[in-house]
């Protein structure tokens, strides 16, 4: 479960507050002047074990920035989650998902970044609606899937509740994007149930581990193809980038 765009000083703490009751882990791409402006979420996230991820200081399309644009991104947001958490991400989710192969081997290379993008979008940015984004994440997903929401709309983190809730019924386990990436590196020997049953959660098999193949990594083959349908349609940059603050 990834979390994009935050922290927001009221909307953060409570989804933090279900994660906890929860015993979920999850992923914030963070956004870098709301990163500066609230470090001490930030602090707690990492705390309470959540991973930190950079998305950029202000939500632009980084293909369309010189280099200098996109080193100033990233190192002024990586700076802003250093001083709050003590270190440096190790991972990036460029906003709307907008990359290239240069622009990978880049944040690779000169950053230590690994670019994540999804595989389940609930749209919630769009369809402000909580039964949608739960309808939505419970349809789309399946063992190791990368789920992708917004910390910034209270409709989301309404929906959270139920949502973390029937996932967890289906026997799906979470854990933060590098967690995901560290067990499809060892996958265990023997393949346990890949896709679990309802009420029957498997001890340390479940969900939001990998399947065996390893096509799910959308950060492995996909860094040339476009950005998932619907992100980069002419309208998300407004009105994603307005309500990332
Ligand atoms: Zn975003």
């Amino acid at each position: 479960m990834t979390f994009d765009d935050g922290p927001s000083p009221k909307l953060t703490p409570m989804l933090l507050d279900m994660l906890k009751q929860r015993g979920i882990k999850v992923t914030f791409f963070v956004v870098g002047q709301n990163a500066a402006e609230y470090p001490d979420i930030l602090k707690r996230a990492a705390a309470e074990g959540h991973e930190i991820g950079n998305h950029s200081w202000n939500h632009p399309q980084l293909t369309h920035l010189s280099a200098a644009g996109v080193d100033s991104q990233i190192e002024q947001t990586n700076a802003a989650i250093r001083a709050a958490i003590g270190h440096n991400p190790v991972l990036i989710r460029p906003p709307y998902g907008a990359t290239n192969a240069a622009l990978d081997r880049r944040f690779n290379e000169q950053y230590g970044l690994k670019v994540i993008l999804w595989e389940v979008d609930p749209l919630d940015w769009k369809y402000r609606n909580s039964a949608r984004v739960e309808r939505e994440i419970l349809n789309q997903t399946k063992p190791g899937s990368i789920i992708l929401s917004h910390d910034i709309h209270a409709t989301t983190v309404a929906a959270m509740p139920d949502t973390l809730d029937a996932l967890l019924a289906k026997g799906y386990k979470f854990v933060t994007v590098s967690e995901l990436i560290a067990m499809e590196k060892s996958p265990p020997a023997k393949p346990a149930t890949v896709a679990p049953k309802a009420g029957t959660p498997a001890p340390g098999s479940a969900a939001i581990t990998p399947p065996p193949a390893p096509s799910a990594t959308p950060a492995s083959s996909d860094h040339n193809t476009p950005p998932p349908p619907a992100s980069p349609t002419p309208s998300v940059p407004a009105t994603e980038g307005s309500a990332a603050r």
